[in-house]
């Protein structure tokens, strides 16, 4: 995924993104899959128990930790069940993938030793642990690197190793191919998995992206603006906008031709991308030289500081720009606005009033960063 997220998107910028998007459903597949195990857990250790208790048979030390190890497991399981259901709407949780993988070998683990000490219900681990694993591959896309084949490896050898060398009744050649299949079957299943969310991940691109800077389209800025607008409208949050258009880029492309145009493009996005910090702020190209940069959260003079930061830095770019009269280097004009949302607004007005400020840093003369004032309502009227 890391390969080809460099071609679409040139920053990597939005990748996050996707896949915090792919949280929720990765979330439904992730408790299936561990619901399944909590079944098979149960049913082994029903089954133990009726088979001891039934047939009187004694319980040997190695098969009561067994039981012991099953229960575990099982209460493990269902906890993260749980926990999963109550992070669903959450950000992509960091450690998701050490912890599928941690679990994957806890299973493994369990599986292994319960062929080890050959309890009644042992068949029931080699044969459900190996496609429980790959169901889960196959689910969850993240979870592709190379880590993913080594719990079937781990529990394929072991396995091979335990019927070699201690239930000699077995044919371990039967065994070997058995499992050296399964791994192949792993590694096909990770290579179709990649293939198929690659697809999905292009389609996001592709309806999220602008394909020139790889920063956000205007499609996905409505998408995110009104998510982010009606999240501070209920915690009652402050909401900043910068909208940030390029000084006299048509006398640019004029003078240099459109191609540099479009490389200076994608240099002005590359540094714009580099001044978002936090995971709520984001960017967006608005229109052709136009970018905007939401805020939620923060107040009119922090926006300000940002603002006047981004200006500074992509002049300090140096980008000759020999026929503006602003300055030797190409430069930036941006208006700033800064709302509390409120119930009878539409957050058109957060950009709407950027807009009137940053007409005002053009008559000032550009290259600046104009914050809006309530005052200037009709300001781009009287143009
Ligand atoms: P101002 O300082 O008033 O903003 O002047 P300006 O020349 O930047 O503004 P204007 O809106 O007149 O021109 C914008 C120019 O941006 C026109 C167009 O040539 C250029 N432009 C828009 N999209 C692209 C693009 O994708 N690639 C290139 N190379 N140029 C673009
Ligand atoms: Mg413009
Ligand atoms: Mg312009």
């Amino acid at each position: 995924m890391k390969l080809y997220s460099k071609h679409i998107f040139p920053h990597k910028y939005g990748v996050e993104d996707y896949y915090n998007g792919r949280w929720e459903s990765d979330i439904k597949s992730s408790a299936i899959c561990i619901g399944l195990t909590l079944v098979l857990l149960g049913l082994s250790v029903g089954h133990e128990l009726m088979h001891y208790f039934l047939d009187g048979i004694e319980l040997s030390l190695e098969n009561y930790v067994l039981l012991v190890f099953r229960m575990i497991s099982f209460v493990c399981s269902l906890l993260a069940i749980i926990w999963l259901v109550l992070n669903r709407h959450r950000p992509k949780f960091i450690s998701y993938e050490r912890g599928i993988f941690v679990w994957e070998l806890a299973i493994v683990g369990v599986s292994l030793y319960a062929n080890l000490v050959n309890l009644q219900s042992s068949y029931i681990g080699s044969t459900a642990g190996i496609p429980i694993i790959m169901f889960l591959y196959i689910l969850i896309p993240q979870h592709n690197g190379v880590l993913r084949i080594v719990p079937p490896i781990i529990f394929s050898v072991g396995l091979t190793l335990i019927y070699h060398f201690f239930k000699t009744s077995l044919d371990p050649v039967g065994f070997w191919a058995m499992y050296v299949g399964i791994i192949f079957v792993n590694l096909m299943g990770a290579y179709f998995a990649d293939k198929m969310y690659f697809k999905d991940y292009l389609l996001y691109c592709l309806s999220n992206c602008d394909e020139l800077t790889g920063v956000y389209n205007r499609r996905y800025l409505e998408k995110k603006l009104r998510k982010e607008w009606q999240t501070c409208y209920e915690e009652g949050k402050l909401i900043s906008c910068c909208l940030i258009d390029i000084d006299l880029f048509k006398d640019f492309n004029d003078t240099y031709g459109h191609l540099r145009g479009d490389v200076i493009l994608k240099k002005v996005s590359a540094e714009l991308i580099k001044s978002i910090e936090r995971a709520d702020d984001f960017l967006a190209r608005y229109g052709g030289e136009e970018f905007i940069i939401i805020l939620p959260g923060r107040n009119k003079v922090e926006c300000t500081i940002f603002a006047e930061n981004i200006r500074k830095k992509i002049e300090e770019l140096k980008i000759l720009h020999n026929v503006s009269h602003v300055s030797l280097y190409l430069t930036l004009s941006i208006g700033v606005s800064t709302i509390i949302p409120r119930a009878e607004m539409h957050y058109d007005e957060l950009i709407n009033k950027a807009d009137i400020a940053l007409y005002q840093a053009k008559d000032e003369g550009r290259n600046r960063v104009v914050v809006y004032e309530e005052g200037r309502k009709n300001f781009a009227k009287f143009r």
